[in-house]
């Protein structure tokens, strides 16, 4: 039997035999406990963090993004020689994107890709060089891409026969000559373990492949126009390579019909390389995985006589997931008896979905730990939810913690160095929180927190009255 909490608990989560261990993987490579039992991620200690800026905090451990960053290009690299060709990787900007981050990444050889006007601003302030961005999206306004012609984008990734003409009236304008990729749909769809592949695909991006033959015709006439490939992304969160193999070999058959009418040097197979955001997920790790891709490349492109294009990737989540991790502390703790009469408890902290909107928005699992000390009491099953108005603003759906968890303690979510901060609102007013990064047992701000000031200062209807400086 059961304990009754136990059974509240979903099947893949196991009561722990230590509530209080760090799970690898999921964790930055640098986090451990200190010797008093507090949480220290790159040598710095999260009671310190969280007294010196306060929480909620997105801590970045900047040799885990730089790690990541390595460990893709020198796997790429090494999978692209292996089979006479080479591999380009590109951080996707959208899973976190700051200044400091674009020149990590960029120190440890990617490039970058954007898919805003934001976005390519950033990257351009970071000093990251034009000619090494990518640039996406579907809607991208005759503004933006003008913006990214004239800085001398290197590529941009063309989503819609509209955007060629966009980009055709630009160029002829401006006389640049603009090197293009066109984004192709190849009806594959994977996340984790699954994939789904489908002929019709009902989503905005890009071309389907039976009508890119004719976007890229369109380009091949237009002067100011530099065909070099197709692109394909095939979601998110993938674990395996199954999804990619048949991904590459439906792009590579329109790729190699494509070079009857000139050359075409480049296939991007974009990113979705998968992270443990818990201790039952296993991604395949990159070197396994890039060796795999390539090779499904090199043998569609043997199978059909052609030579292996230059490859490019887009990595985001697997570059800054595991890098982050959220501090937070625990306002209230409420024990709620739910129909079967099994007790689930719910602890409250200081953010929520305004700082993590990957829970309440995709059903997305994580992990959290006691991070100010070691809990003492067994393990129970407590859901972490924040301080905002809405019964889905769950932060941590399920996970066990120490029993003897009370107000004040500080609770870390590991896993949220992606597509939390990019995804942060102000629901509620409540200010985002700063992002601060971690090296070497040293600790600064890379992008600071809002004060009430910022949420105040946008409406218009108060004149110059605002709340002190940093009062939150
Ligand atoms: C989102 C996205 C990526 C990055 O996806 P991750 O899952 O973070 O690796 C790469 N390329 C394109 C086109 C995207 O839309």
């Amino acid at each position: 039997m059961l304990p009754p909490a136990d059974s509240l608990a979903p099947e893949w989560l196991v009561v722990p035999e230590d509530a209080n261990d760090l799970a690898s993987g999921v964790w930055p490579a640098s986090a451990v406990r200190d010797a008093d039992g507090v949480l220290e991620i790159a040598g710095v200690s999260a009671a310190d963090l969280a007294r010196t800026y306060g929480t909620p905090l997105l801590v970045l451990d900047e040799d885990e993004v730089r790690g990541r960053a390595r460990a893709f290009r020198t796997a790429f690299d090494q999978a692209a020689s292996d089979h006479g060709t080479t591999a380009q990787v590109y951080y996707a900007g959208k899973a976190f994107l700051s200044t400091t981050v674009a020149r990590w990444v960029v120190d440890e050889g990617l490039r970058v890709d954007v898919c805003t006007g934001g976005e390519l601003e950033v990257a351009l302030a970071a000093g990251v060089s034009p000619e090494s961005l990518g640039f996406h999206g579907n809607n991208k306004s005759t503004a933006e891409l003008e913006r990214a012609v004239i800085a001398g984008v290197g590529t941009i990734i063309v989503d819609s026969a509209i955007e060629i003409e966009r980009l055709a009236a630009i160029t002829a304008r401006t006389g640049a000559v603009q090197r293009v990729l066109v984004r192709v749909i190849s009806g594959v769809h994977a996340e984790t373990h699954e994939f789904l592949a489908t002929a019709h695909e009902d989503q905005k991006f890009g071309f389907p492949l039976a009508e890119a033959e004719v976007a890229v015709a369109r380009i091949r006439e237009l002067p100011g126009l530099d065909f070099a490939g197709l692109h394909c992304h095939i979601g998110s969160q993938i674990f395996g390579v199954a999804g990619f193999r048949e991904s590459a070999s439906r792009v590579l058959e329109l790729h190699a019909a494509l070079l009857d009418g000139g050359p075409v040097p480049l296939l991007n197979l974009g990113g979705g390389f998968g992270i443990a955001y818990t201790r039952v997920d296993d991604p395949t790790p990159i070197e396994v995985l890039a060796g795999e891709i390539v090779s499904a490349v090199a043998e569609g492109c043997a199978a059909r006589g052609i030579p292996v294009p230059a490859l490019s990737f887009e990595p985001g989540r697997a570059i800054v997931g595991t890098a982050g991790v959220t501090l937070y502390e625990v306002g209230t703790t409420k024990d709620v008896t739910v129909e079967s009469g099994a007790v689930r408890r719910y602890v409250s902290v200081d953010g929520g979905m305004s700082d993590n909107a990957r829970t309440a928005l995709y059903g997305a699992q994580f992990s959290a730990r006691l991070a100010s000390r070691i809990g003492v009491g067994e393990p129970q099953l407590s859901r972490v939810v924040g301080k905002h108005c809405e019964s889905g603003d769950i932060v941590v759906d399920h996970e066990y913690l120490p029993a003897d968890l009370v107000p004040g303690d500080l609770l870390a979510v590991p896993a949220t160095g992606a597509y939390c901060a990019s995804l942060a609102s102000n629901y509620n007013h409540v200010p985002r929180p700063p992002i601060v990064a971690v090296r070497d047992g040293r600790s600064r701000i890379i992008v600071r927190g809002e004060t009430i000031d910022d949420l105040l200062a946008r409406d218009a209807g108060i004149d110059g009255a605002h709340a002190p400086e940093g009062d939150r």
